[in-house]
């Protein structure tokens, strides 16, 4: 079976770049295996290589796309390089907007500060907030640092706001009223918009 690098659902076109990621959300598609929208199998037998992903940008079709998003079955930061190289190949070619979802975990990965170059390299960023504390957000989302990774994704979330004005954390409806009361209050704190995402199982 060939692997989805890229895949569509509704007008927006996906991007699979990598399927590394420092965390084991409990909620994590990885944990089932399923595939989304149109793709097939998005578990990869290797990395994606660059070239290999400029080879199938080359081979899709983006009819009635209006909107690429770096999402995927992993952590698309964890492919940084070539998450940034992706981008400008495709602003050299399409008008699309190209929005990142993520963790916020990338400093962290990259052991550095990494919210600039991030944010010249997509139009938008939404952040997986998940919960409304470190305690409840290390649970759920089992980071392989620990809970050192709450605080680091509020930082990387409010670095980012600093360089793009289109900055966003999700939470998913499933966590309950309260804590997407407490979210909204985090995510005002730290002057971020919050998404609640309804849960589709
Ligand atoms: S951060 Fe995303 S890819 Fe990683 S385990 Fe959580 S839901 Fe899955």
């Amino acid at each position: 079976m060939t692997t989805d690098i890229i895949y569509r659902y509704k007008n927006q076109v996906y991007f699979n770049i990598t399927n590394k990621c420092p965390c084991r959300c409990t909620f994590c598609i990885r944990n089932t295996e399923d595939a989304i929208g149109e793709a097939s199998n998005l578990w990869f037998e290797h990395e994606p290589a660059l070239e290999e992903i400029y080879k199938a940008i080359d081979e899709f079709d983006f009819s009635d796309c209006n909107e690429v998003v770096f999402c995927g079955y992993g952590e698309p930061t964890m492919a940084l390089e070539n998450l940034i190289a992706v981008s400008k190949y495709i602003r050299e070619r399409y008008p699309f907007r190209i929005r990142l979802n993520t963790n916020g975990l990338s400093d962290l990965i990259h052991k550095r500060s990494t919210a600039e170059e991030i944010c010249q390299a997509v139009d938008s960023i939404s952040i997986s907030l998940n919960m409304p504390d470190a305690a409840s957000y290390n649970e759920v989302v089992r980071p392989a640092y620990g809970e050192k990774s709450f605080d680091a994704m509020l930082k990387f979330a409010r670095d980012c706001k600093q360089y793009l004005d289109d900055v966003r954390f999700t939470v998913v409806d499933v966590i309950g009223e309260e804590k997407v009361e407490q979210s909204k209050i985090l995510a005002a704190q730290n002057g971020i918009p919050l998404r609640v995402r309804k849960y589709s199982p």
